[in-house]
């Protein structure tokens, strides 16, 4: 898939942008490495240098990457990433310096203040969202449109969901979106998170190769810079495809 529209580079370069994918083969279910991938090769079709880290097994979670990229799991992986992540002050760090952080589904349920496991248990979270996530009554499959919160600038955002868990969320925290079609958090009729430049969702698909703004707007805070428009007919089409039938506009 190329980019059909020519783009040039931006006049001001960040020189090199670190991506982390972190701990894939615990939270790394439902393809949501591709979020990592989308995220590097929309850099790298503006000429911006980057680096694609993958953060597995004991090594610690550096500090200095520029986006962290959490995935979505079932079973123990979830149990085991989330005290990785708890002894590990690595992301934490990051957050604190201004990282960008995207976290899918288990990924953001761990990264709560507390998440139900896969027998129902509460465990604690890492603590980086103020949002607990509770089991739901009846496990949400299916796809997902959500009208994102307007200060975000995007267009609607689709995804696929599947989950048991239900997640509410503190007053630090905001919704990523409001639900049009399908479950989301299952509060609220709200989907997902944003705090600071954290953001949390259940919708894989992956999510940022289905949603090139909301790639763009992480891009955007990582870099610090404005990105050129970059528009794959393809997607465009899918997109489109997608929303229709939708009470909502592309
Ligand atoms: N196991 C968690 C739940 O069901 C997360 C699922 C996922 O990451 N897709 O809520």
């Amino acid at each position: 898939l190329e980019p059909t529209v020519p783009v040039s580079p931006a006049a001001h370069q960040p020189s090199q942008v670190r991506i982390a994918l972190v701990l894939p083969q615990l939270v790394g279910g439902y393809g949501d490495r591709g979020n990592a991938v989308v995220l590097v090769q929309r850099l790298r079709w503006r000429g911006i240098g980057c680096e694609l880290v993958e953060v597995t097994g004991a090594t610690p979670v550096p500090s200095d990457c520029d986006v962290y990229v959490v995935g979505g799991a079932e079973g123990g992986g979830q149990l085991t990433a989330a005290r990785r992540l708890r002894a590990d002050p690595g992301l934490s760090r990051a957050v604190a310096r201004g990282a960008t952080v995207l976290a899918v589904c288990a990924g953001f349920q761990l990264l709560g203040t507390g998440f139900a496991g896969p027998d129902g248990t509460m465990h604690p979270g890492a603590g980086l969202f103020d949002a607990v996530t509770r089991p739901m009554p009846r496990r949400a499959m299916g796809e997902v449109v959500v009208d994102p919160a307007p200060g975000l600038g995007i267009r609607a955002i689709t995804g696929y969901e599947n989950h048991a868990g239900a997640t509410r969320l503190g007053p630090a925290a905001g919704p990523l979106g409001r639900v049009v079609t399908g479950v989301g958090n299952g509060v609220d009729d709200v989907e997902g998170a944003v705090q600071g430049r954290l953001v949390g969702t259940y919708l894989h698909g992956p999510v940022l190769a289905r949603n090139p703004d909301l790639a763009d707007l992480l891009l955007g805070w990582a870099t610090g810079h404005r990105l050129a428009p970059l528009v794959l007919e393809e997607i465009e089409a899918l997109r489109h495809e997608r929303l229709r039938h939708r009470p909502v506009t592309t």
